[in-house]
């Protein structure tokens, strides 16, 4: 069975709006965006768009590239002592001379939406309730929940492990009672891992996963996008061979990536 990631996001997204549709009070985004970087315009732009959709106020706070890394520090500041700002976004890739680190670390923990704070991945890790969740892994775990899959005691395999979906989804799947085991590019017997797994999420940026490695029925999660030679949008499944043999598996496009924009609305409803 093909997730629908278009069209349950689509279902949460009308749920989203008329859920603010029947408040006096809504939340409001700010979005810091430094530089010129065209993916990071089309991404800020399409969040913009969606969050204005579903009825949240949208401030966008441009920077040229060269611009001082206490600029924006400042400008964090503000936003988190301003009571009508609900949700702070800082698009990422920062520019080399302002620390990334740094920057994460100023935002208010009560509008870090997109879950990157020490304190709400601490919380994270140790069990705690953060305030948000990382918006993709919670889309996926959405999605499986949408479609009744199963994730405690199940065996899941996790490809990748940065900060923004590996990571915050292996411990995800682990507060969910899942036997997690986390693969990244040093993993040696890779085939003979996602052979064992039941639900496997890829989240690397390159072809990954082929027919002959997955179980039978296995749920298979592509988190990857990118173009292939072609110029093509693709995932990190090979999904003509893998849909055959796997239970539940996600397209490219039209999975994880949608999913991944409703959730990061949900957070900012939340917010
Ligand atoms: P990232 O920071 O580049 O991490 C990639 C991970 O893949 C790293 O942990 C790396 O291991 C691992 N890796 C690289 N080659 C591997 C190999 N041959 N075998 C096993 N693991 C390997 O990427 P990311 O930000 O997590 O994003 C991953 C992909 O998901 C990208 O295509 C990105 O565009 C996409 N993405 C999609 C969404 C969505 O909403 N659909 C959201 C976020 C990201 P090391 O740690 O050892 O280097």
């Amino acid at each position: 069975m093909i997730l629908d990631g278009k069209s349950v996001s689509a279902k949460i997204i009308e749920e989203l709006k008329a859920s603010l549709d029947s408040r006096e009070i809504k939340p409001c985004l700010a979005v810091i965006l430094v530089g010129d970087d065209p993916a990071s315009r089309v991404y800020v732009r399409n969040k913009k768009k969606k969050a204005e959709y579903i009825g949240v106020r949208t401030d966008i706070f441009e920077y040229p590239s060269d611009v001082e890394e206490s600029v924006i520090l400042n400008k964090i500041e503000e936003l988190n002592n301003n009571p009508e700002i609900t949700a702070i976004l800082v698009q990422m890739p920062l520019p080399e001379h302002i620390s990334r680190d740094k920057i994460v670390c100023s935002i208010s923990p009560k509008k870090d939406v997109d879950c990157f704070t020490p304190e709400n991945t601490g919380r994270l890790s140790i069990g705690m309730e953060p305030y948000f969740y990382p918006a993709t892994p919670q889309g996926i775990l959405m999605l499986l929940d949408v479609y009744n899959i199963p994730v405690e005691g199940k065996h899941a395999v996790v490809i990748g492990r940065s900060n923004i979906v590996g990571k915050p989804m292996a411990q995800m799947l682990l507060n969910r009672n899942a036997t997690v085991t986390v693969c990244h590019s040093k993993t040696e017997n890779l085939e003979e891992i996602i052979k064992t797994a039941d639900i496997v999420v890829s989240a690397v940026g390159k072809k990954i996963v082929r027919c002959k490695m997955v179980k039978n029925k296995s749920v298979i999660i592509d988190v990857g996008i990118y173009r292939d030679s072609n110029g093509n949008l693709t995932g990190d499944i090979d999904f003509e061979e893998v849909e055959p043999v796997a239970g539940f598996i996600t397209p490219v496009p039209g999975g994880v990536g949608p999913m991944t924009i409703a959730s990061l609305m949900y957070n900012i409803v939340k917010s």
